[in-house]
């Protein structure tokens, strides 16, 4: 049994099973999302794809130096930085199926349009970096070649499903980081893979229902994991787990507070501190990230716009 994780650009101390393509993102770009990768009897199972090439690539390399297919992509949610490989994937392994939530669906009629008109403005204009103007055409593109993006299997309730000859604990969190996020648990490795469940330096609440998250949070705590793998982040402990777990609460109460949001974004900085890596800018991230969220927050009554979650936005989700 083994378990990769790509993306994170970090050694994997603590791992002896893995084996980690690191592909840091270079300054400017867009994130890619970890990816983990596990392995089954007939073949590999892929927990998300990225969003560059490189990313695809590493995973790519992965499976050929590993000598196995890749049978099944699990799709956390529709983010690009977590589905815009799988045409990439689907090329190399025209066999494999991809697992995940219906959500996309919503997304392919309203967020990623309406993205598409937001970047618009930015694509020619100098003053931003020509690495993110990249990503944004790139993202363009792929949101064009979007319904490729869409799951064989759609997953629209939490299962037991056997991949590749291996049985994996597959939840369906609905109404939390989007309005379908799937997270998976597998037993025998002690592994959660988690999506954006859980992202540094800051939750990132744009398409997000708070109280549905929170709930998505509470399940997984209730899951037996040793390592929990965040959408954006280093592996964790269940302590490291559980600080997120508390943090995030928090922070999601003080945006309905009315305290003033730099100093949500402070206490959110300094409760994290623990789980950022050691670059100082990490710091400075994650607190000017968590003043523009609770604004998000604020701007649209304690949660996205994009939230679908039928309830007041206490009780969403
Ligand atoms: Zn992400």
């Amino acid at each position: 049994m083994a378990v990769a994780v790509a993306g994170l650009g970090i050694p994997l101390s603590g791992w002896p099973e893995a084996a980690a393509p690191a592909v840091p993102t270079p300054p400017n770009h867009e994130p890619d999302g970890n990816s983990v990768i596990f392995d089954a009897p007939a073949g590999l199972i892929v927990m998300d794809t990225g969003r560059h090439d490189w990313h695809a690539r590493a995973i790519l390399a992965l499976a050929r130096e590993r000598e196995q297919d890749i049978v099944a992509i699990v799709n956390s949610h529709w983010h690009l930085d977590h589905v815009s490989g799988n045409p990439a994937l689907r090329a190399a392994y025209p066999g494999l199926r991809v697992y995940a939530s219906n959500a996309i669906d919503g997304a392919l009629s309203g967020f990623l349009p309406a993205s598409v008109k937001d970047s618009a403005p930015y694509l020619d204009d100098p003053t931003v970096p020509e690495e993110t103007r990249a990503d944004m055409r790139l993202d363009r593109a792929t949101i064009q070649r979007g319904s490729e993006l869409r799951p064989d299997v759609v997953i629209h309730s939490s299962t037991v499903l056997s991949l590749a000859g291996r049985q994996f604990h597959i939840h369906l969190a609905p109404n939390a980081a989007t309005s379908g996020d799937v997270w998976l648990f597998d037993p025998r490795s002690g592994v959660a893979a988690l999506g954006d469940l859980v992202t540094l330096p800051a939750p990132f609440l744009d398409t997000a229902c708070p109280e549905g998250w929170k709930s998505a949070l509470a399940k997984v705590s209730a899951a037996p994991f040793r390592i929990a793998i965040p959408g954006h982040g280093a592996p964790m402990q269940r302590p490291q787990f559980l600080l997120y777990r508390r943090s995030f609460e928090s922070f999601i109460d003080c945006s309905r507070s009315d305290r003033p949001k730099e100093s949500c974004a402070a206490d959110w900085a300094q409760a994290v501190r623990p789980l950022l890596s050691a670059d100082p800018l990490e710091m400075r991230r994650a607190q000017s990230m968590s003043v523009y969220y609770v604004g998000l927050l604020r701007a649209n009554g304690g949660r996205s716009k994009y939230c679908e979650a039928r309830s007041d936005p206490k009780r969403d989700g």
